[in-house]
């Protein structure tokens, strides 16, 4: 059963969702050249509990920081710690807020300086397929519309869709039934009604969809080392189509 959310749990995921929003803009201005990604971690986690929140990664099954930050080949669960970034570079950053119980959940992919102009399509196509994958969660439609029409829009543009790592549900939990892949047939799977409320996150390769764990057993890395992009945004299925609780 996919659990559907009152009135008044939409009223506090949005307020979630803001807090998010507003995070994730102040960690997108501090990307840049040679700037370690522990200091990013460590300015989103000081602005999340600011806002009386609290960073809902961290501690996560023994998750030890509050953002995922993964560069170029690290598609997800990348750990912040020392390491510089480059110019050139591409890096994803995943957020969670946990507000009272409440849970939203977004990611961005960004380029340090200026990334090459195939990384740059990647990550474009990235952003572009999970606004697809957002159209199609509308009273009505089926789950897998959102599935099929992400692989679909990452495939034409000529790259691919990680298979290991899929979307979720979300609201009071971090991870709520359904599991949303970004990839499979259209018209399969439940029905969405107002209510359901998703997190529909892409994880676009540039060149194959496989993926492996590195040793620190979190950080998903491409099978060919070629740069991944990630996009995510926490979205309420309403009666007035979707809505984006995490912009
Ligand atoms: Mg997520």
């Amino acid at each position: 059963m996919i659990p559907l959310k009152s009135n008044k749990d939409l009223e506090n995921l949005r307020v979630s969702g803001k807090i998010l929003a507003h995070v994730m803009g102040k960690l997108q201005d501090l990307i840049d050249v040679g700037i370690a990604t522990s200091e990013i971690d460590n300015l989103a986690e000081k602005l999340i509990r600011k806002e009386g929140a609290i960073p809902a990664f961290k501690g996560y099954k023994g998750f030890p920081a509050s953002v995922c930050i993964s560069i170029n080949e690290e598609i997800v669960h990348g750990i912040p710690g020392p390491r510089k970034l480059k110019e050139g570079d591409i890096v994803s950053i995943d957020l969670g807020v946990n507000l009272g119980g409440y849970f939203t959940d977004a990611a961005i992919t960004v380029s340090v300086g200026r990334a090459d102009p195939k990384t740059r399509k990647l990550i474009q196509v990235a952003k572009d397929s999970l606004s697809a994958g957002i159209k199609q969660a509308a009273v009505g439609k089926h789950l897998t519309d959102i599935s099929y029409s992400i692989q679909n829009f990452v495939e034409r543009h000529g790259f691919s869709v990680v298979r290991q790592f899929v979307g979720h549900g979300i609201g009071v939990n971090l991870h709520e039934e359904p599991e949303i892949p970004n990839f499979g047939q259209a018209h399969q799977g439940p029905v969405l009604k107002s209510g359901m409320v998703l997190a529909i996150e892409p994880m676009v390769n540039m060149g194959t969809w496989e993926s492996s764990i590195l040793e620190n057993g979190w950080t998903a890395v491409t099978g060919d080392g070629l740069p991944s992009a990630h996009f995510e945004h926490t979205v309420a299925v309403t009666e007035n189509g979707p809505e984006i609780l995490t912009k």
